[in-house]
């Protein structure tokens, strides 16, 4: 390329075209040795005495540009394209520097295919940087707000899941303790009558055991059993039968008072445990409920008339050393004697001071 003449009217609108604007610049040497320099060939000084320049471009502006580019010697004698950012106040520039090799006006062949200048490619960088900036600063909010959305999605999903769970867990606690309650209730609760059992008779019995050795606290046991209860399953049937004993169980607890201990003690057979109740209290309790059972008329499916039943009841009462075993054994022999002198009785246990029932 015939340098200037030919370079310069390219170069111009193409880089125009492209945003950018250009210039050659060539060393003080190779232009001073031009011997014939034409009149547009005015060199400019920019850093020192090594580069000038050909007017391609804004002379000031492009003095501006290298005057802070700080190029060197090696920079226009690299024979490597170069690129730069270049900051001068307020303005920012990328320059491209691109060496270029070729005939020089003046020059011997010699001197071709050397490397004589380079062509310098510039653009303002000031908006771009300035975007730049501003997208760097919105992708660093982006990115932060990203993260906090993250940071709080993650917060409350935890916390929701977490409350979850733990709902779950505390509804499973409570379906836990419902269960077990009921199964505990089911342990001590007799299933046909719906009256307590012998096995939670038997710990009551022990309460009342230590409440009795602490404190003297007295209590009497009424053991009681239907008569010729056999008759009735044979007459009727067995879930008569059931049927009798379950009426006969209503009819007890309605008798009794709150604190007062029902519990079926196997077969057809009942045990009530009377805390803080004399001898003579129990033998009153006992036949009210000889007598009120003797009175019910018990109706079954099926069965055109109603049961009517008896039973025979024997009392024991606490005694310095008993356990629940000896009370109850004491009541069940007060019971025995009761169904030998024909049934339908209260007998109180004997070596108390009146063993025998004067109702
Ligand atoms: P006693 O007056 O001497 O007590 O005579 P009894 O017939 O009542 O006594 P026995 O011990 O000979 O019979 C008790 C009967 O109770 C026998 C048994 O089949 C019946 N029985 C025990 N448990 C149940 C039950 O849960 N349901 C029914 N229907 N019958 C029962
Ligand atoms: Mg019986
Ligand atoms: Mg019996």
């Amino acid at each position: 390329v015939e340098v200037g003449l030919s370079m310069g009217p390219i170069l111009e609108p193409l880089t125009r075209e492209m945003g950018m604007l250009s210039a050659l610049l060539f060393p003080q040497q190779l232009v001073d040795s031009i011997p014939e320099r034409p009149p547009f060939l005015v060199p400019m000084r920019i850093n020192g005495d090594d580069v000038y320049l050909d007017t391609c471009a804004s002379s000031s502006e492009l003095a501006s540009i290298l005057g802070t580019a700080n190029l060197t010697q090696a920079d226009f004698q690299s024979s490597q394209p170069q690129w730069r950012r270049v900051a001068s106040g307020e303005r920012e520039w990328l320059l491209f520097l691109l060496p270029f090799r070729g005939a020089v006006i003046g020059q011997s062949d010699q001197q071709t295919g050397a490397q004589v200048g380079q062509l310098l490619i510039w653009r303002d960088y000031s908006d771009a940087a300035k975007d730049q900036a501003r997208c760097r600063q919105k992708i660093l909010l982006l990115a932060l707000l990203l993260w906090l959305g993250m940071a709080i999605l993650v917060y409350y999903g935890l916390k929701r899941g977490t409350s979850f769970l733990q709902s779950r867990v505390d509804a499973q606690t409570r379906e836990i303790r419902t269960l077990a309650d009921s199964l505990q209730e089911q342990a001590m609760t007799d299933p046909l009558t719906a009256v307590r059992n012998r096995r939670y008779l038997i710990r009551r019995l022990q309460e009342q055991q230590s409440r009795y050795e602490r404190r003297r606290e007295v209590a009497s046991v009424i053991m009681l059993d239907v008569d010729h209860f056999k008759q009735i399953n044979d007459r009727y049937g067995h879930i008569c039968g059931d049927q009798v004993l379950i009426a006969l169980a209503r009819q007890l607890e309605k008798a009794m008072r709150p604190t007062d201990i029902l519990a079926r003690y196997g077969g057809e057979e009942f045990c009530i445990l009377l805390p803080m109740t004399d001898l003579d209290e129990a033998k009153v309790l006992a036949e009210r409920l000889r007598q009120q059972v003797a009175k019910l008329a018990i109706a079954c499916p099926k069965v055109g008339e109603r049961i009517q039943i008896t039973i025979s009841l024997g009392i024991a009462t606490w005694r310095s050393g008993d356990s629940g075993q000896d009370i109850i054994r004491r009541a069940d022999e007060a019971l025995y004697r009761a169904k030998q002198k024909g049934r339908d009785r209260v007998e109180i246990e004997s070596g108390s001071p009146r063993s025998s029932s004067e109702f």
